[in-house]
């Protein structure tokens, strides 16, 4: 369904995505693994088109989105993302966070939106937390409200960056939970993580980065019990 051939990115001299190829089916749940640098973050925005590519397409419903001069407003909508740094604005209630953008894109009023949005709260258990501004809302909660703020726009895919690093071990469940739920509603992801037990349980692909590359891929059971390169096995050995 989508489909990355050949992702090259540089920084100056710095070869950060080093001749990607992924294909990823609708409903399919992808964990990116790798050392920190490897590029987990880098091929997810380039997915994304917050990043330019030096080289490479990505097809998505076999149509190249990566083709320079083409808008990137458009897939940046039927992408959603979201960050390790939840990015709420500070000034506004959650509702009003979530709101923001379908307000923009769709033109439509906070009337016309609000039961829906609501429905998503509600989903997501945090239909009592609307009316709530950032700071009173837990590092978990926010997290939930910026994942229920990214699918406010109906993405056909989410891309998940590190999206529990920053919270209290804690809090990371809640979060977990909430992929959890959107893996069974048929969601097609894609997560930059370092929860390996997590990945295990749900992926049904894992990848490994190794200085822009993506050196060896397999579900879980076979990635994490068997894997086939030298690099996998040091870099398993590491984190599990
Ligand atoms: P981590 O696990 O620490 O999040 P990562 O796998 O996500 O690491 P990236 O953030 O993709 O790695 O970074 C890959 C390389 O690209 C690093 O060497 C980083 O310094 C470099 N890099 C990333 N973004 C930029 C940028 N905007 N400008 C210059 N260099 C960058
Ligand atoms: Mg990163």
């Amino acid at each position: 369904w989508l489909q990355a051939k050949g992702l090259r990115k540089s920084f100056g001299t710095n070869v950060v995505l080093d001749g990607i190829d992924l294909s990823i089916d609708r409903g399919e749940m992808v964990c990116l693994i790798g050392a920190s640098g490897s590029g987990k973050s880098t091929l997810l925005r380039c997915l994304n088109l917050l990043e330019p590519l030096d080289d490479g397409e990505i097809r998505l419903d076999s149509v190249d989105i990566a083709e320079p001069g083409l808008d990137p407003a458009p897939v940046r909508r039927r992408i959603g993302m979201v960050f390790q740094s939840y990015n709420l604005f500070p000034h506004m209630t959650a509702a009003e966070n979530v709101l923001l953008a379908p307000r923009r894109v769709k033109r439509m009023t906070r009337e016309t939106l609000l039961p829906e949005v609501t429905e998503l709260f509600r989903r997501f258990g945090l239909e009592d937390r609307m009316d709530h501004y950032p700071d009173q809302l837990s590092g978990g909660q926010q997290q939930r409200v910026a994942i229920v703020r990214a699918l406010a726009m109906k993405p056909e895919m989410m891309l998940f960056d590190e999206i529990t690093s920053a919270l209290d071990p804690e809090l990371v469940g809640e979060v977990l939970d909430v992929l959890r739920q959107l893996r069974a509603e048929g969601m097609t992801m894609v997560l930059a993580t370092h929860e390996m037990g997590f990945a295990r349980e749900l992926a049904d692909k894992i990848c490994f980065l190794d200085r822009g590359r993506i050196l060896e891929e397999a579900p879980p059971e076979v990635l994490f019990s068997a894997p086939k390169e030298e690099r996998t096995r040091a870099f398993l050995s590491r984190v599990l």
